[in-house]
């Protein structure tokens, strides 16, 4: 059972009672995150530890999903790829769908007596359509809005400028909403299956179970099968690596409940990869193989195109592991160039900073050192229960309906 007790060690007596005081006036209010899966991805994992460490607290917080058709989550994943910066054709059709898929939920979602909403990513967003409001509402996007689509956005800012807040990952996510907007950086639970500490017995248990060979340095990138995590961008920067050290390639992958995506390009990541005897692709959710594959390797990849932030970027350097990832989105929020790991924007320099840590396993071990002491300082749980308590605190206590 999660407790905010157990986070004593990582972070001290003085912060444990801070959190405490500062929650003190939400004791006994009910909150509700709703988003639209329960696994596989970003989102998911950040619930499912704060959510039962606002209950720890005393303040009942509780979790929905969005349940949508397959229609419903093939428009929305465009959506998605549109805030990302893709063309959209956002015809009367998918408006119709987005919106009646809303509708129906709000008839099977009853939050009349909560005390603050929160909703999560573009799927749910025109829920606060259907409901007399008498709360906060708060929108927490996750997506790298950066060049997002103008009339994706033009569209969606009717519902957007309903809500009391927005809640974006970076400053230059910001637009020119009549809502105020505010950063809040996301975070990694240090002590979730996926980042404890484990034994090497175990991680090498683990490498061995799902047939990760460790003969050679492994080198990883751990994301949903997503364009925006570029997997087949890895394969090539990897090849150029494999050219000037050998080594071997693992990509663990898994499909979100509201990407209907996942399966294409996991069947051309396959393709890509096929004969290869140093690349595995592992197709599967495991929380303690994540933990043991980023323990086992010397460099962790993040070859993203767009991204919010990147959790796996916090969660590898967490586990003092030098990370080489694109300088897109909220990624450079977590690694300073040169210092904890490599900003990098093409394959090539991919490869070329992948080969210097193999080469170096002193500085890598240096940068692993000082990216381990980033995240504790700026990107665990505790920070981000801190900021949503603040957060809660200004919108509830002096809402007015
Ligand atoms: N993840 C996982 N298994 C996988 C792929 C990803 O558990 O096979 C987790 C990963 O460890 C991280 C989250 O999914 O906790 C991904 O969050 P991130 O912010 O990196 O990207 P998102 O998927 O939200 O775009």
């Amino acid at each position: 059972m999660k407790r905010l007790v157990k986070y004593l060690p990582i972070i001290g007596e003085r912060q444990l009672e801070r959190i405490r005081k500062e929650a003190k006036p939400l004791e006994g209010k009910h909150i509700i995150h709703i988003n639209s899966t329960y696994y596989g991805g970003g989102v998911a994992e950040m619930l499912n530890s704060l959510v039962p460490l606002f209950n720890d607290l005393g303040i009942n917080m509780g979790w929905r999903l969005l349940k949508g058709s397959p229609d419903f989550f093939s428009i929305t994943k465009k959506f998605h790829n549109a805030l990302q910066g893709e063309d959209i054709n956002l015809t009367a059709m998918k408006k119709k769908i987005y919106l009646e898929v809303n509708r129906t939920n709000s008839e099977i979602t009853h939050i009349a007596h909560h005390d603050a909403v929160i909703v999560h990513d573009p799927q749910p967003l025109p829920l606060i359509n259907y409901y007399k409001k008498t709360q906060p509402w708060i929108w927490r996007c996750h997506i790298d809005l950066s060049r997002p689509n103008r009339v994706l956005m033009n569209y969606l800012k009717t519902f957007i400028e309903r809500y009391d807040k927005i809640i974006i990952s970076k400053s230059t996510f910001k637009h020119n909403f009549k809502v105020p907007q505010e950063v809040i950086y996301p975070s990694i639970d240090p002590l979730s299956t996926k980042n404890i500490e484990m034994a090497d017995w175990k991680v090498h248990k683990y490498m061995k179970k799902y047939g990760c060979d460790t003969d050679k340095p492994i080198i990883s990138q751990i994301s949903r099968f997503d364009k925006w995590k570029d997997p087949l961008g890895v394969i090539r920067a990897f090849r150029m690596i494999r050219e000037k050290v050998d080594c071997r390639l693992v990509l663990l992958g898994s499909m979100a409940t509201d990407d209907p995506e996942g399966q294409k390009l996991y069947e051309q990541v396959l393709e890509a990869a096929k004969g290869d005897k140093d690349i595995k692709v592992i197709n599967f959710e495991n929380d303690t193989l994540v933990n043991a594959l980023q323990r086992a390797s010397a460099v962790v990849i993040q070859k993203s195109l767009k991204e919010g932030f990147g959790l796996t970027v916090s969660e590898a350097l967490w586990k003092k592991k030098p990370v080489v990832a694109m300088n897109v989105g909220g990624i450079h929020l977590q690694i300073k160039n040169g210092y904890n790991g490599y900003l990098v924007n093409s394959e090539e320099s991919t490869a070329r900073a992948v080969v210097a840590l193999l080469k170096n396993p002193k500085r890598a071990e240096q940068m692993g050192e000082r990216g381990h002491n980033v995240v504790k300082k700026n990107f665990l749980i505790t920070r981000h229960l801190m900021d949503y308590i603040t957060l809660l605190k200004k919108h509830i206590i002096h809402y007015k309906v």
